[in-house]
């Protein structure tokens, strides 16, 4: 008599969420009771329902042997006390909302526009915004220096000058969301090199931190970093660049291979 195996499936063990409410804030330190911290804003349409598997589980695992986690409402971590959730949810916060809004309405445009065009926006604000974010961006997750940088930059104890990442931007068209911490990208040719990378990419754009000087000719906002915060200026983006691939550059390619440490974490949510 045959048997029939029943398949069994696990949460996903890559990202589960950390149960209760008290711990250490991500971004003060101080230990409080947590609140939870939409990774992107709300704003930019991180709300709704989404289903979320692992990097580690979409690349490398099938589908049916584990759960996905559902984050009803938007994708968010537990990770923040009370204080910083709103410091964050302030200017840094409306200033990539509006970044996203306008790159929305420029992509809805009926007129046919040149391959680059300039969006006024804030870059330190969105750098530092973006930074606290995915700093945050873990409940489950072991502490790196990137974050202990995040910090200091969001309270202002370093200034954004000093930042010792990139934050590379390019336009974004797929419908799945990703996130990822502490990953690392090696490309060869002509020299062995490896970086560290940071991304966060939600329709219709995509962020990567990194210490490469470079990242396929994208632009990099660091480069426009201005005197005051508050400070507008146009920031190119450029329409021809644009890619919809869900987890990507966190790929294996020619020339490149992706990979992941004890400390890296990633997330990859599709609407639900
Ligand atoms: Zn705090």
């Amino acid at each position: 008599m045959q048997r029939r195996l029943k398949a069994r499936r696990y949460p996903d063990p890559y990202i589960s969420p950390i149960q209760g409410v008290r711990g250490p804030c991500a971004l003060c330190r101080q230990y409080s009771q947590l609140t939870e911290n939409h990774v992107p804003p709300e704003g930019v349409g991180n709300h709704d329902r989404w289903i979320a598997r692992s990097y580690m589980t979409t690349v490398a695992a099938s589908s049916e042997m584990y759960f996905g986690r559902h984050f009803p409402g938007g994708v968010r971590f537990r990770t923040l006390c009370r204080d910083c959730n709103s410091a964050l949810g302030g200017s840094e916060d409306k200033a990539l909302i509006d970044f996203y809004e306008r790159v929305r309405r420029l992509l809805a445009s009926p007129l046919k526009l040149p391959e680059l065009v300039r969006v006024p926006a804030k870059p330190n604000l969105i750098i530092r915004g973006l930074l606290a974010h995915i700093a945050s961006a873990n409940d489950n997750g072991i502490p790196v220096p990137f974050d202990s940088e995040a910090r200091r930059i969001f309270f202002k104890e370093q200034s954004l000058r000093m930042l010792s990442w990139n934050l590379f931007y390019w336009l974004y068209s797929g419908e799945q969301m990703f996130l990822m911490r502490s990953a690392f990208l090696a490309n060869w040719r002509p020299a062995v090199e490896l970086s560290e990378i940071y991304i966060l990419k939600h329709f219709p754009l995509a962020f990567m931190f990194s210490r490469r000087p470079a990242f396929y000719g994208v632009p990099n906002m660091c480069k426009f970093v201005q005197q005051n915060d508050e400070a507008e200026t146009d920031l190119p983006i450029f329409l021809n660049l644009r890619e919809s691939h869900p987890v990507w550059p966190a790929v294996a390619e020619r020339n490149q291979l992706i990979f992941l440490a004890g400390a890296s974490y990633g997330v990859v949510a599709r609407p639900d």
